[in-house]
């Protein structure tokens, strides 16, 4: 092990990841990045043209002494529904795990979730991907309404979700490290 790295680390495994950012337009896809990535927040909604690219090391120790190493390339995907139907090959081909966003305060876009995560799924594969109710600042009480949550649970049977800010930096970590 060189000086990096944790006291009893038997072996590294080295891996790149592909992990995507879904989700209807001003859900948070962005903000969510810049928290996690650069711990930053701006009120300024500036809207993603296509995608951007985020990369960063992730460094983990698994069972048996593992010490894992990962590239990841975070996608930040425009919001679209239209250029997600048109270009759903090339932007979802190879995914490792996504992050399905919807906005607390706007039930359309929680309602949108089950059309993105099947739609990504559909090129990428079961794989895994969690549920982020974003804006709970917004929220009086941080949780989504009863009928909601049935809703959610009864589409998307089994899928975690993170109620996070990205504005008041709640549970945005939890999240990413989680699918990552
Ligand atoms: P995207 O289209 O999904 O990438 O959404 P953005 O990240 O661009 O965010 C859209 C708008 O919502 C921006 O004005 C952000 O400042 C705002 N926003 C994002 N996350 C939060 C949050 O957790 N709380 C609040 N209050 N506003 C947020
Ligand atoms: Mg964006």
């Amino acid at each position: 092990p060189g000086p990096d790295e944790p006291a009893g680390v038997e072996k590294i495994v080295r891996m790149t990841l592909k992990i995507c950012l879904v989700g209807d337009r001003g859900v948070g896809k962005t903000s969510l990045l810049n928290r996690y990535v650069f711990d930053t927040f701006s009120e300024e909604y500036k809207g993603t043209l296509g995608s951007h690219l985020l990369r960063l090391t992730f460094k983990a120790v698994l069972a048996g002494n593992q010490l894992v190493e990962a590239q990841v390339a975070l996608f930040d995907l425009m919001g679209e529904r239209s250029m997600r139907d048109a270009f759903k090959e090339v932007m979802f081909w190879g995914t490792n795990g996504f992050l399905a966003v919807a906005d607390v305060t706007r039930r359309d876009t929680i309602r949108a979730l089950p059309e993105w995560i099947r739609t990504v799924i559909s090129i990428a594969g079961e794989v895994p991907h969690v549920v982020v109710m974003n804006k709970v600042d917004l929220a009086r009480e941080k949780s989504i309404a009863p009928e909601d949550t049935a809703w959610l649970l009864d589409k998307l049977p089994g899928v975690p979700y993170h109620l996070t800010s990205a504005k008041g930096d709640l549970a945005v970590q939890k999240a990413f490290d989680a699918v990552i």
